[in-house]
């Protein structure tokens, strides 16, 4: 393999975007997992329990990118409403996609099936390199570029090293680049679920004391659920006989779908935010979780770093035909400052939403309950959060 101007880390959502980003401008860039590039799922493969609320904005991306179109029909759906209501109070807010004329507000689609849409795009591009599974065993800046070891002894250089390895980011740990964590003090517990009424392609979300429980629509009819509560009772929820789950679950919904009439294999993943103080370090760019982990109530993790991507790829293909070193710190500073800018707000009104939802006193209730019907109702303003729910706010992200 020749070397690349960029070295991406991580090949999750967020850096195989920024690898076909790139390499759709004829960058050349080399993208490395330690796991394996995953597979197309077969036809009649079961739904994996991992799926992503992908916002209108992040799809026509993917759609520019002759990306969507590799997805297959069954595993990704539309939606065009979110409901959102309060279960400690008379609270509650709609959102619909004609409210800014769109004709849905995003797409439900399985984790898998996108990543192996990324990575077939990709090996049909030149400029791009997959090395997976293969790992990054360290690497030395100088002034020129950086070197990296691999740990099969090869070596590769490049202008840029991108870590866009996820939470625990060991690039971000090695560089000692320093983030602020949040301990959620919770779990969530997902699956897929049959349901007694039809989801007419509407994500609900109705807020527990205990945390927030969504349902979103799938394609085949079902809905996948992201149940956060506390860790322990996420535990036990895993553990109760299908026909209990099914019951409680039914009942912490408010019966708003009716009955649960089926539930999948249940999987626990413990919740914990963070942001890095600094995205950048000596040729080196945070990607991604890598950067800031939010809690799901708002599904835009993912969202967050395909825009992060698109910021990326701005400035280093505007880099690269002007010539410029890919990894001197003036090329990434306005990625940088653009994308804490834009990031650090929705990281803080997600984790105050967290806590106000979690507040269980009389006036806090009292005034998410009043809150929430007042935005309801305030037209300019609910247009202005539906346009963000579609990710047509993100600057990053505008056609
Ligand atoms: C329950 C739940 C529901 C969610 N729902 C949504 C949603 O609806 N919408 C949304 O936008 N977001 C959602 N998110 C958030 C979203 O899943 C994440 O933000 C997103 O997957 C992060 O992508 P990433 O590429 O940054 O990191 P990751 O997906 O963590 O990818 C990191 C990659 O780096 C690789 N890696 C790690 N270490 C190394 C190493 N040392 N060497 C080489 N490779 C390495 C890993 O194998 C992996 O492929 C949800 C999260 C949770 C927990």
């Amino acid at each position: 393999m020749s070397d690349a101007a960029v070295l991406i880390v991580g090949a999750g959502i967020a850096g195989a975007t920024l690898a076909v980003l790139l390499a759709d401008a004829g960058v050349p860039v080399t993208l490395i997992d330690h796991r394996p590039s995953p597979p197309a799922p077969t036809s009649g493969q079961p739904l994996d329990a991992r799926v992503s609320a992908i916002h209108a904005a992040a799809v026509g991306l993917y759609e520019r990118l002759g990306v969507w179109s590799r997805l297959p029909a069954g595993r990704q759906a539309p939606f065009g409403r979110i409901e959102v209501w309060d279960a400690g109070s008379a609270g509650r807010i709609g959102f619909d996609s004609a409210q800014v004329g769109q004709p849905w507000l995003g797409r439900i689609v399985e984790n898998r099936s996108l990543l192996a849409a990324l990575h077939g795009r990709l090996r049909e591009m030149s400029a791009a390199g997959v090395l997976a599974p293969a790992t990054l065993a360290d690497w030395r800046v100088d002034e020129r570029g950086l070197t990296a070891g691999l740990g099969d002894g090869r070596e590769l250089t490049a202008q840029l090293l991108v870590a866009a390895d996820g939470a625990a980011s060991p690039l971000r740990e090695r560089a000692g680049l320093a983030c602020v964590h949040d301990d959620f003090g919770q779990s969530a517990l997902v699956c897929h679920v049959a349901t007694e009424h039809a989801h007419a392609d509407t994500a609900r979300q109705r807020f527990l004391p205990t945390g927030p429980l969504a349902f979103l629509p799938l394609a085949d009819g079902r809905c996948s659920i992201v149940w956060s509560t506390n860790p322990g009772e996420a535990q036990r929820l895993a553990q109760l006989p299908e026909e209990a789950f099914a019951r409680e679950l039914a009942g912490a919904f408010d019966h708003r779908l009716g009955a649960v009439t089926a539930v999948d294999e249940r999987r626990v993943i413990p919740l914990r935010g963070l942001e890095a103080e600094r995205y950048l370090g000596p040729r080196l760019a945070l990607l991604g979780d890598a950067a800031h982990v939010v809690h799901p109530l708002a599904g835009l993790g993912a969202n967050l770093g395909i825009g992060d991507a698109a910021a990326l790829a701005h400035q280093l293909v505007r880099a690269h035909r002007s010539g410029r070193d890919l990894g001197w710190v003036e090329t990434l500073r306005p990625y940088e400052r653009g994308r804490r800018s834009e990031n650090l707000p929705v990281v803080q009104a997600i984790r105050g939403l967290q806590r106000l939802f979690r507040a269980d006193n009389a006036p806090l209730r009292a005034l998410r309950g009043f809150g929430l019907l007042a935005v309801d109702r305030i037209g300019p303003l609910k247009r202005l959060l539906t346009a963000a729910a579609c990710g047509l706010t993100d600057p990053a992200l505008r056609a």
